[in-house]
């Protein structure tokens, strides 16, 4: 069972060389600076990084008993659209039963599926990344409403600032990652060192 895992530095290697990951000077739409950019979607353009990153993530979850026990009646969920290509990778490791997707619809997330309450298995949430945990506790609300348990919960990576644990279940992730934001470019170091910033979306 060794390195089945890859460890942090490797993940962040992965993500470096598909420019998932960026280090720079960025501005966000809602004004603050930042001296690093996640945009996951780009590693998961390449089925094999895909398959890689979220295999690795689903070993974590099968170490735990709580969920290697119910398989393979367990739903895997994704909070947004950036989560699809987790959950189906993840399902596809753990051989889970079910999948189903959440979407924004204006100011609320709800379920692109129509879902009949109780049928939905005991569920996984996972997304590419987790920042503030806002989408993820949202999706906690929707799972609860349609009478499911939550069993597991995690993403590629997590955002320090984000919840360690949901509804008493770990947040798995396989970076930890130690976000750097500045309210405005006053108190930006890349600013004050004036490097050319980008604005980036989101
Ligand atoms: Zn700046």
């Amino acid at each position: 069972m060794v390195n089945l895992i890859p460890p942090p530095d490797a993940v962040m290697q992965i993500l470096k060389r598909t420019g998932a990951f960026r280090e720079g000077h960025f501005v966000y739409p809602s004004g603050k600076h930042t001296p690093h950019y996640f945009q996951m979607p780009l590693a998961f353009r390449y089925y094999d990084t895909a398959r890689v990153l979220a295999v690795a993530l689903s070993r974590k979850f099968r170490l735990e008993k709580e969920i290697s026990s119910q398989l393979p009646k367990v739903a895997i969920i994704s909070p947004s659209s950036g989560g699809i290509p987790v959950a189906f990778g993840v399902r596809e490791a753990l051989n889970a039963e079910q999948i189903y997707w959440a979407e924004q619809e204006g100011s609320r997330r709800t379920f692109r599926q129509y879902i009949t309450p109780g049928e939905v298995n005991p569920c996984i949430i996972v997304d590419d990344i987790i920042r503030s945990g806002h989408a993820i506790e949202e999706t906690v609300s929707l799972v609860k409403e349609l009478g499911a348990s939550i069993i597991g919960c995690g993403a590629i990576v997590r955002f320090t600032t984000a919840p360690e644990e949901i509804e008493g279940v770990p947040v798995k992730s396989l970076i930890d990652f130690e976000a750097k934001f500045y309210d405005t470019g006053d108190q930006c170091a890349e600013c004050k060192e004036g490097t050319k910033e980008e604005h980036v979306r989101y």
